[in-house]
C-alpha cells in the first residue's frame, strides 16, 4: 500500500524502510507534523502513518478521508490524539501498537527516579569539571520505600516488578484490573486516594482519559506525603504541570522526574537549543533543582523501534489483506484502555 509517514525523523526512515520491505509497502516520508495544514500532503495516499504529537482530531480526519486515505496506522500505542468518531464517520481505520518492547519505557522510569534522587545527571556534569565535592548530592535508599503504581498494564506491571522484586519497596498499586501475579509478590491495590497519601514515590502508568486527566493536580499534591516523587512516562496532561510547580516551591514536592509534558507538540522531537521558548511553565519547571525532564524518549530503544516498524506496517497489510486486524482502535472500546 503506499503510505505516506508523517512527523519523519531519520530514525524512523530506517526502522519503517526495512519493515516496509517485507511487506510490499511503498512510503513516502514526510518532515512536518500532520495538523490541518500539512493533512493535504496525504492526498491520494490510500495510508497515514502517524505518531504521538501529530494532530488527528475531526477536521484532520476529514481532510484526510476527502484525500482517498482510508487506514490510519498510528506507530505508537496510546490514541489519546486520535478523534475516533470522526474516523468512524469517516470510514477511516485505526490502527495502532498496543504492545512493543514495555521494557523500554518501565527501565526508563525506573532510571529516571534513579537519576533524580541519586543526582546522576547532576554528578556527571559536577564531575566533568573536576568537582569532586558531594554536597547537594545526596538520595535515600529505595528499599523499604514505598511506590505507588498507577496502572498495572503492560509497563506498569513491570516497573512494580521492579520496584517490588528488585528493590524491595512497597508497592501499592491502582488499576481497575487487578493482576494476581502482582498480588502474589506482595503488591496491595488500593483506592487512588489512599495511594496518593501513601506513597514515596507515585508514579504514572495509566493512559490519558477523561478519567485520568490532572489525576495529581493541587488537591492530589495537598493530600500527598510531605518529600514525595512524582514520576511521569505516561502522558502530560496526567499532572497539572502549573500545581507541580507550586507544589516544588512549597517543598510539598520532593522531585519530579517527567518523560512527557502536556505542551509537548511544540517543544520535543525538535532542536530548539537556538529558539526562545514561550512555554513559561515549562521553563519554570526546568529551573528546579530536583526536576529532571527528558523529552518522550522512554519508547526509544532498538527493541522497542524493530517492533513499533513491524507492527504498524504489518497493521497495514491486515487492511489491505481485508483482515479485521486485533489493534484496531474502535471508540467502543475505549473506555479505561489506552
Ligand atoms: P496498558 O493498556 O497495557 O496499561 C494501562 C493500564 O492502565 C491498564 O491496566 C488500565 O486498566 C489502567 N487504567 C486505565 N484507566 C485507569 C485509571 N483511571 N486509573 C488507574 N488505572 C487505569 O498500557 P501500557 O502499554 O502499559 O502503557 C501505559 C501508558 O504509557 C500508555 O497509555 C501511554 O500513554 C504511555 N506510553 C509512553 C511511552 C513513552 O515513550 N513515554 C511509550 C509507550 C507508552
Amino acid at each position: 500500500m503506499r503510505v505516506a509517514v508523517f512527523s519523519t525523523k531519520p530514525y524512523d526512515r530506517t526502522f519503517l524502510s526495512r519493515a516496509a520491505a517485507t511487506h510490499g509497502h511503498e512510503l513516502t516520508f514526510f518532515e512536518p507534523r500532520l495538523d490541518l495544514t500539512t493533512a493535504r500532503l496525504a492526498e491520494g495516499f490510500p495510508a497515514v502513518c502517524a505518531f504521538v504529537n501529530d494532530t488527528l482530531d475531526a477536521e484532520v480526519m476529514a481532510a484526510l478521508a476527502s484525500g482517498g486515505t482510508r487506514v490510519v496506522a498510528l506507530r505508537a500505542a496510546g490514541f489519546n490524539n486520535v478523534a475516533l468518531d470522526a474516523a468512524e464517520q469517516n470510514g477511516v481505520t485505526v490502527l495502532r501498537v498496543p504492545a512493543y518492547s514495555p521494557h523500554a519505557v518501565a527501565e526508563f522510569s525506573v532510571g529516571l527516579l534513579l537519576a533524580l534522587d541519586r543526582r546522576i545527571h547532576r554528578a556527571w556534569a559536577r564531575v566533568r569539571e573536576n568537582n569532586f565535592a558531594l554536597e547537594g548530592l545526596l538520595g535515600h535508599d529505595l528499599y523499604g520505600r514505598t511506590v505507588g503504581i498507577v496502572g498495572t498494564g503492560r509497563i506498569g506491571a513491570l516497573v512494580a516488578r521492579t520496584y517490588r522484586l528488585g528493590f524491595g519497596c512497597q508497592v501499592v498499586a491502582h488499576d481497575r484490573y487487578e493482576v494476581d501475579d502482582l498480588k502474589a509478590i506482595g503488591v496491595t491495590y488500593v483506592g487512588r486516594d489512599e495511594l496518593i497519601e501513601r506513597s514515596d514515590i507515585i508514579s504514572l502508568h495509566c493512559p490519558l482519559t477523561p478519567e485520568t486527566h490532572y489525576l495529581i493536580d493541587e488537591a492530589a499534591i495537598a493530600r500527598a506525603k510531605h518529600g514525595f516523587v512524582l514520576i511521569n512516562t505516561s502522558r502530560g496532561a496526567l499532572i497539572d504541570a502549573e500545581a507541580v510547580i507550586g507544589g516544588l516551591k512549597s517543598g510539598r514536592i520532593g522531585g519530579v522526574a517527567l518523560d512527557v509534558y502536556e505542551q509537548e507538540a511544540d517543544l520535543f522531537f525538535e532542536d530548539l537549543s537556538s529558539e526562545i521558548i514561550q512555554d513559561d511553565v515549562f521553563q519554570r519547571l526546568l529551573t528546579f533543582p530536583n526536576v529532571l525532564i527528558t523529552g518522550h524518549q522512554a519508547f526509544f530503544t532498538e527493541e522497542a523501534l524493530l517492533a513499533i516498524a513491524e507492527t504498524t506496517m504489518g497493521n497495514i497489510a491486515d487492511e489491505e489483506a481485508g483482515k479485521v486486524s486485533p489493534n484496531r482502535v474502535l471508540s467502543e472500546n475505549v473506555a479505561g484502555k489506552g
